[in-house]
């Protein structure tokens, strides 16, 4: 059975996650959870971790620019002040 999507819990674990507490699999499911639900980064100010979080991912090739380009298209996407 597949959980639903808790907010909270997904918080937890990002912070696990930013610890190197994950390990690429729980990592994966984690970005989707948060590709999801953007309203857990925003909610928490965790954009910025997540940004960068991503960016070192990317640079050490474990995740596709592609992956990136589309988040920030997200971040973006979600701000509708500027
Ligand atoms: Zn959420």
């Amino acid at each position: 059975m597949r959980k639903s999507h808790n907010c909270k819990d997904v918080v937890s674990q990002f912070n696990l996650m930013l610890d190197g507490e994950l390990n690429p699999k729980e990592e994966q499911n984690m970005m989707c959870e948060l590709q999801r639900c953007m309203h857990c980064l925003q909610e928490y100010n965790l954009e910025e971790k997540y940004r960068k979080f991503i960016q070192e991912r990317v640079q050490k090739k474990s995740c596709p620019s592609s992956f990136l380009s589309s988040l920030k298209n997200k971040f973006e996407q979600s701000k509708d002040i500027d």
